[in-house]
């Protein structure tokens, strides 16, 4: 049988990198931190990366593949990894990858993303291609790493045009705005059980958004301009209505199944499904992120999902180190590395 021993789990120095090499820890690996220049004193401060390798920009990581290669290293990628290395660098990584990186061109391209949804049977927001045809509320979202800055509500089109002016040339999507509760779903697929996991959920909080309502109407007419920004700050766990799981397990299975349809082996691993839930019932899909997000950050320790499965503390990082152990033990490592 193969040792864990000989392999070590390695990420980049943000996002969701405490979970994910506290939990390589807890499983038994050595973690190595490829850490950018100036966090290292808040990453020894956990003692969760038994080696620290420096880099001034994120994009070094492609200088270092070769050291990373050679102590056996397994990447755990998250959000930062596509952010900042890009995913024209991913895909010619070379240092072995946790989860699948065909699927990354899925989840980055809104159209596809949208249709992948759409496939799985999900229900989705509106689109409205052009902006003569706003005919409710809508939210519009700019391209590319804006993290929520910018975004802007409008309620027709006229109003739209307005709110548009200060931002020429950017790229935009027009969506519906759907009136009702965020809900970020995580799931964990293993292609070894064949099992998907509910892993918890979250709601993020935004700023400003989240501070609007306490601010009264009258006093926000008030004030010079009160516009909505949507700049995550960080992430409130929840907990969902227990009759609602079965239809959200089934939303995550979908999901898997038609990825598999979309790309050789499809998604498995940690994802998220980011969505809207209504008073109605409905839940609309808006979003699929196809790897840890930062929403499981507040369950190092598992969430109350994973303490009743596991019964031991079991974080999204844990879990893909075990998946990583198992896969290792058992000789299937190629049914997890992509
Ligand atoms: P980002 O580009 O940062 O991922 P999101 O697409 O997650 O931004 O959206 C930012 C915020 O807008 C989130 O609070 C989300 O809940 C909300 N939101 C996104 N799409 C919709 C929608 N169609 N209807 C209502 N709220 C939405």
């Amino acid at each position: 049988m193969k040792s864990i021993n000989e392999y070590t789990i390695a990420t980049i120095g943000s996002h969701s990198a405490l979970q994910i090499l506290k939990g390589a820890k807890d499983e038994g690996f050595k973690t190595i931190l490829i850490c950018p220049r100036g966090r290292e004193k808040l990453y020894k401060q956990f003692g969760i990366a038994d080696e620290i390798i420096l880099i001034n920009d994120y994009k070094e990581i492609m200088d270092i593949q070769e050291e990373l290669r050679s102590k056996n290293a397994i990447f755990i990628p998250h959000a930062s990894l596509l952010e900042y290395v890009g995913l024209e660098n991913i895909e010619k990584f070379t240092v072995p990858y946790f989860g699948n990186k065909n699927i990354l061109s899925f989840e980055s391209d809104r159209e596809v993303e949208r249709k992948w949804l759409l496939d799985s049977g999900l229900k989705v927001p509106k689109v409205f291609p052009e902006s003569k045809d706003i005919d409710r509320a809508v939210i519009v979202k700019f391209h590319g790493a804006g993290g929520g800055k910018g975004y802007f509500l409008a309620k027709d089109e006229h109003d739209f045009k307005k709110k548009l002016q200060p931002h020429p040339k950017k790229k935009y999507t027009i969506q519906e705005y759907v009136i009702g509760v965020p809900m970020y779903m995580h799931f964990f697929y293993s292609p070894i059980t064949g099992e998907l996991e509910i892993m918890g959920f979250d709601k993020r909080y935004e700023s400003n958004v989240d501070s609007l309502g306490r601010i009264s109407a009258r006093d926000q007419m008030a004030l010079p301009s009160v516009d909505p920004s949507y700049v995550i700050v960080g992430n409130v766990p929840v907990v969902v209505r227990e009759s609602f799981l079965p239809a959200i397990l089934e939303m995550g299975e979908h999901v898997v199944e038609q990825s598999k349809k979309l790309t050789s082996r499809g998604l498995w691993g940690p994802f998220c499904l980011e969505s809207i839930m209504t008073p109605e019932g409905d839940t609309y899909v808006f979003e699929i992120s196809a790897r840890i997000v930062a929403g499981t950050n507040p369950y190092s320790h598992g969430s109350p999902y994973t303490w009743i499965k596991y019964d031991e503390p079991m974080s999204n990082g844990r879990r893909i180190a075990r998946e990583i152990k198992i896969a290792i033990e058992s000789d299937q490592l190629d049914k997890i590395l992509g």
